[in-house]
């Protein structure tokens, strides 16, 4: 294919594996991952590369090696570094970069949620919120709850973990999408009176949100960083039509 059908989408979510997958046929792509999962969810017949590219500048030089036309940062809305260094690589590269970042969640009837700037403010909260949390945040933020005391904490993640840095914990494995039904089971079988969540926003985190609801748990919902700058769009056929506007 011509140089400038080569697209690099920066994945990591459940939108940049269903992007690649829709535009594999028509523009040669390559499907980039941090590596943080043992057992990431890949596109099929797309290529994958695995790993860091060490910053904006070494990103920079790896687009124009591989002579990339076209980027699409599909990572997650709160994957905020790869956002900023993909936006700073692209301009140095002169080269078109899309966000595509899905709504954030809004609270709706009968939620109860407690707004979190982040992390550290979460931990924070929590004591005056529950004594029992799903800390529902992935693994890299787990240790900002070390210092909390006398809680205890349900911790899902897709790998079983190595080490925890909380005391009283109890770790489950998993994957979603969950439906909201096995979530409200989750929630009463580990008697959780509090969910911590980050702002993630689409549908296949959601379901713990409803079940919270369902069971009047109070939501500490942690708000997404800083938005980056550049061109913004919501959805994988929004993302699909960008590329159709820079058909070469
Ligand atoms: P981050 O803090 O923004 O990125 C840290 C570093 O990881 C980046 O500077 C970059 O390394 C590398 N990186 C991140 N995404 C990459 C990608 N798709 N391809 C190649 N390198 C990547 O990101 P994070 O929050 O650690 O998230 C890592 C990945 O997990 C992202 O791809 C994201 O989509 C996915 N994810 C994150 C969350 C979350 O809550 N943060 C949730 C679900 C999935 P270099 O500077 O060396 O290039």
């Amino acid at each position: 294919m011509p140089k400038g059908r080569r697209v690099l989408i920066l994945g990591g979510t459940a939108e940049a594996v269903d992007l690649a997958m829709k535009i594999a046929a028509s523009w040669d792509v390559t499907y980039s991952l941090a590596g943080r999962t043992r057992t990431p969810s890949l596109p099929e017949n797309v290529s994958t590369r695995t790993g860091g590219f060490g910053g904006a500048e070494a990103l920079a030089d790896w687009l124009r090696e591989n002579e990339i036309g076209r980027v699409i940062d599909a990572t997650h809305p709160f994957a905020h570094r790869i956002a900023v260094n993909a936006l700073r690589a692209c301009e140095t590269a002169g080269i078109s970069r899309l966000k595509l970042m899905r709504p954030a969640w809004e609270p709706g009837p009968g939620d109860d949620w407690r707004p979190a700037a982040d992390p550290g403010a979460a931990a924070s909260l929590l004591p005056s919120v529950g004594q029992r949390a799903f800390l529902s945040i992935g693994r890299q933020d787990l240790a900002t709850f070390a210092d909390v005391r006398d809680s205890a904490f349900l911790i899902r993640t897709v790998d079983q973990l190595e080490s925890v840095p909380l005391k009283n914990s109890t770790c489950v494995t998993g994957r979603g999408p969950y439906s909201e039904a096995q979530e409200t089971d989750l929630l009463r079988e580990h008697g959780i009176d509090v969910l911590v969540s980050k702002n993630a926003g689409g549908d296949s985190t959601y379901a713990k949100i409803e079940a919270a609801r369902k069971l009047s748990i109070p939501v500490i919902m942690i708000g997404r960083p800083d938005p980056v700058a550049g061109e913004t769009l919501e959805t994988v056929d929004d993302a699909v039509g960008w590329l159709a506007t820079k058909e070469s």
